[in-house]
């Protein structure tokens, strides 16, 4: 428990040489601990000519073996229940969530009680960054079903604040709760909050005025980070947003906003951060961009060493003006949603920043990738308001593919201009991008 400005003083604000000396010895100490316990890293460290004894400094990881999404797969279930990458016997463990499997068999997470307290720990840590406090009364608004972002509401009990594990209520019941407990806090998705705010306009509530929600979490997609998206928000409940990012292999939110909204800052005591090219795999230096490749440092049911996380970002070292001394990711997307115009990477996080931005259209969209003649093209379908009576369809669309090419660097092929209320919303994760190529891109 603290009365101050961090969770936990010492360790969010260890100098870095600290902080890396300390990565360190929990490093060797995982490492160590993976090759002795797991089958899998026991084999995949032979193989590569490496051990326990080879970790002198943290750049010495660069030469273990990375592990992936179809490392996962391949291994649970192989040899024992839980799997060969696991580390512990089943009867260590109190705990699994399982991922959705929305892109291929779902992968099962397990957590030994100690990896379950730190984890809640970490958690406690990103809501009183955010600045929940005990007098807060928080709504919990995400699945609990196998869902690893479930449990997080008891970093939140931990803190002290009065907890409603609301779980994904119909919008309707989920208002109910706003109007009759009045809440502080809630966390949902970007695309969740949005909608919830304009469901509950059109149902006569106007969340500024008639709810007490002061500070929104989001995750689970990008748009809390993209400045037009959290702006949007935070403008249609008079509310602050803090992005929040978690990974089911590794626990709820590993990475989260401070005040300074500046990147997440995430948990470099629980995670070692390398950022590697997308083809060669090299360790890239700080700042620069790359996939994100995470190691555990302490966790023991499943120790994720190299985990290739299919997430394209960056990390800065730099000290946070909060005081923070742990990196702060800046993610711009995931792999598999990039495409490639003109030999320029594209994301649809950077179609959202552009749309989210301008006025006069309502800030939903939908991107659809094709191709012809062997070349990769894009697509934006934005909605005009109905207000919006001082322009022609087509200055609407001319307006945004200039600031599409702006921004991106690559005009889309074209730009449709639909009326309001066209493009489906989603309630949960938003499914924005259509992509119709035949070709298999390789990045
Ligand atoms: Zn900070």
């Amino acid at each position: 428990m603290t009365d101050g400005k961090y969770w936990n003083e010492r360790i969010e604000t260890m100098p870095r040489d600290k902080l890396e000396e300390y990565q360190l010895e929990a490093l060797r100490e995982e490492i160590r601990f993976a090759y002795e316990h797991s089958p899998y890293y026991k084999r995949s460290f032979d193989a590569a000519g490496v051990g326990p004894d080879d970790i002198g400094t943290l750049a010495d990881l660069s030469r273990f073996p990375f592990i992936d999404k179809v490392t996962q797969r391949d291994t649970q279930g192989v040899g024992s229940f839980l799997g060969e990458l696991c580390a512990v016997p089943e009867d260590d463990v109190i705990f699994i969530s399982t991922s959705s499997g929305s892109t291929g068999v779902p992968t099962m997470s397990p957590f030994t009680q100690k990896d379950f307290d730190e984890w809640q720990d970490v958690e406690s840590r990103w809501f009183y960054q955010a600045g929940m406090r005990k007098n807060d009364r928080y709504v919990h608004a995400l699945n609990f079903s196998l869902y690893v972002g479930g449990p997080d509401v008891i970093g939140a009990q931990r803190i002290g604040a009065l907890c409603i594990w609301g779980g994904t209520l119909p919008s309707e019941r989920l208002i109910f709760i706003l109007k009759t407990y009045q809440p502080t806090c809630i966390w949902t998705s970007p695309s969740y909050a949005w909608y919830l705010g304009e469901t509950c306009k059109k149902n006569g509530v106007d969340p500024v005025k008639d709810l007490s929600i002061r500070k929104i979490f989001v995750a689970g997609e990008l748009g809390g980070s993209i400045e037009g998206t959290r702006r949007a928000i935070e403008e249609l409940w008079g509310a602050e947003l803090y992005d929040f990012y978690g990974l089911s292999d590794i626990f709820g939110a590993c990475a989260a906003m401070c005040e300074a909204k500046d990147g997440l800052h995430i948990a470099e005591d629980h995670i070692l951060v390398e950022t590697v090219d997308l083809n060669s795999g090299e360790v890239l230096k700080p700042g620069t961009t790359g996939e994100l490749v995470y190691t555990t440092l302490r966790k023991h049911a499943r120790p994720m060493i190299r985990f290739r996380t299919g997430d394209i970002g960056y990390i800065d070292t730099t000290k946070c003006s909060c005081g923070r001394t742990h990196g702060r990711i800046h993610v711009v997307g995931r792999k598999d949603d990039m495409f490639i115009v003109s030999a320029v990477n594209v994301f649809p996080s950077d179609v959202e920043a552009v749309v989210r931005g301008q006025k006069g259209i309502t800030g939903e969209y939908l991107i659809r990738v094709t191709e012809k003649n062997y070349t990769c093209q894009y697509e934006v379908t934005v909605e005009r308001e109905e207000s919006n009576t001082a322009e022609t369809d087509e200055d609407v669309a001319a307006r945004v593919q200039n600031a599409l090419k702006a921004r991106i660097g690559v005009k889309p092929a074209k730009v449709l201009v639909a009326k309001e209320g066209t493009i489906e919303r989603s309630t949960h994760k938003a499914k924005r991008i259509i992509d119709e190529r035949k070709l298999t891109y390789h990045i």
